[in-house]
């Protein structure tokens, strides 16, 4: 079925991120897999060809185009080559937008600027050990000294935590409201901000992913994002476009495993024939590019509602329960028709399955996305 959202621009800008790809960061996928992270120079490298964040403003180096089917190109052709550590739409459409849409002109000149060249790698902090799902629950805590603030807590799972030089660590400001939380701008550097170790993780095993400690940081006024009793609002409406970023890598990796598997169905024989063309398989093969493609419809539909401002919580939301829900049940079917092959690291197979499985949980578990649906309908 003929996409009919892209238009020539986002097709030639595809070939051309393509090209990058295959030329920058396909023959190192497998190093930067055994180091468990990915250098910051491929994220320099990124930035300088003009791949983070295009849509910031001239001013800040970007080139002020606002259209999100340039944001899904960018995480069609990262899952299309399973690459699972530059994941450059972590920094383009999920964190960098909070300093555009709630930064000064100031904070946007410091941290938006070379997260856009590639000087500076971004990344959130809103998870603690004890509290992710239930954001309120958290008790990473600011205090409010006039000049400054004091921030105190731990952050777990963070993508990004080791490379990260500017992160956006969500904590509560009023010691009397739990629900209020203020976005404040950690540098790297910043006296009391330590990084824990870079954790072991099933998938995604060059995405550097740390726990962060905040020890009487010492926060100035001019770091502070946006109002300090906001955070919570802010996280709401910035967790719509985060959940969309999924959605999009999610179809997409559910269409790259299902190529893939398409392919070995054709060349690997039992009893004589190649296993696609027994009716049971060939069946399941139709069932998932049915799927595929009628979630890639929705997609598209929601990647622009959301370039007219109109994607809610709740249809991104679906989107992001859906897609990551579609995508698990095609990894594990595909994994099935690799045999015992789909078990073995030297298949793509194997690495898409790893990959898969924490879409699920992170930015909002499936459970949760079902909350916020079910909420909606009264
Ligand atoms: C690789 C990785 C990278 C991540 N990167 C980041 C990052 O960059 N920044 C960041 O802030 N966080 C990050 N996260 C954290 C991620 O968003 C959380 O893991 C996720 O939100 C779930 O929180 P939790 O792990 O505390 O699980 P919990 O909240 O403890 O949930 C455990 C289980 O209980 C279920 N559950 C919870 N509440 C309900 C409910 N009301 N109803 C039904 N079921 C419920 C959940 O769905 C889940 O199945 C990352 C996580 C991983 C694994």
């Amino acid at each position: 079925m003929k996409r009919i959202h892209f238009a020539s621009e986002h097709e030639s800008f595809r070939n051309v991120f393509r090209e990058y790809l295959q030329r920058e960061v396909v023959p190192h996928t497998e190093a930067w897999e055994r180091a468990g992270i990915v250098p910051r120079s491929a994220w320099r490298n990124a930035g300088q060809a003009g791949f983070l964040a295009m849509w910031a403003d001239e001013e800040y180096g970007g080139t002020g185009i606002r259209d999100f089917r340039f944001d899904q190109v960018v995480a069609e052709e990262l899952s299309a080559i399973s690459e699972g550590g530059l994941v450059l739409p972590l920094q383009s459409s999920i964190v960098a937008p909070y300093l555009d849409r709630f930064g000064t002109r100031e904070q946007k000149k410091r941290w938006l600027a070379p997260a856009v060249s590639g000087e500076a790698v971004l990344a959130i902090a809103m998870t603690e050990p004890g509290a992710g799902s239930d954001l309120a629950g958290m008790t990473t805590r600011a205090l409010d000294q006039g000049d400054h603030w004091v921030l105190n807590g731990t952050k777990t799972f963070i993508s990004n935590g080791i490379n990260g030089d500017v992160v956006i660590v969500a904590a509560k400001t009023d010691p009397s409201d739990p629900r209020r939380i203020g976005l404040f701008i950690i540098e790297a550097g910043m006296a009391g901000f330590e990084r824990g170790r870079k954790l072991d993780k099933l998938g995604h095993r060059s995405q550097d992913t740390a726990e962060l400690f905040f020890r009487d940081v010492k926060v100035p006024v001019s770091n502070v994002l946006g109002d300090p009793r906001k955070g919570f609002s802010y996280l709401m409406e910035m967790l719509a476009p985060e959940r969309l970023t999924e959605a999009c890598i999610s179809v997409a990796s559910a269409r790259a495993a299902f190529d893939v598997t398409l392919i070995y169905t054709k060349a690997r024989n039992a009893f004589g024939q190649p296993i696609g063309d027994f009716q049971h398989n060939r069946f399941k093969l139709a069932d998932m590019k049915t799927e595929i493609d009628v979630g890639q419809v929705f997609v598209d539909r929601c990647v622009m509602d959301f370039n007219a401002g109109e994607l809610t919580a709740e249809i991104a939301a679906e989107a992001k329960l859906w897609t990551t829900e579609l995508l698990w049940r095609v990894v594990d079917q595909c994994v099935q028709l690799f045999g015992g092959y789909g078990y073995m690291w030297e298949y793509p197979i194997t690495r898409m399955f790893a990959n898969a499985r924490v879409h699920r949980v992170w930015a909002g578990s499936s459970e949760i996305m079902r909350e916020i649906i079910g909420r909606s309908l009264g």
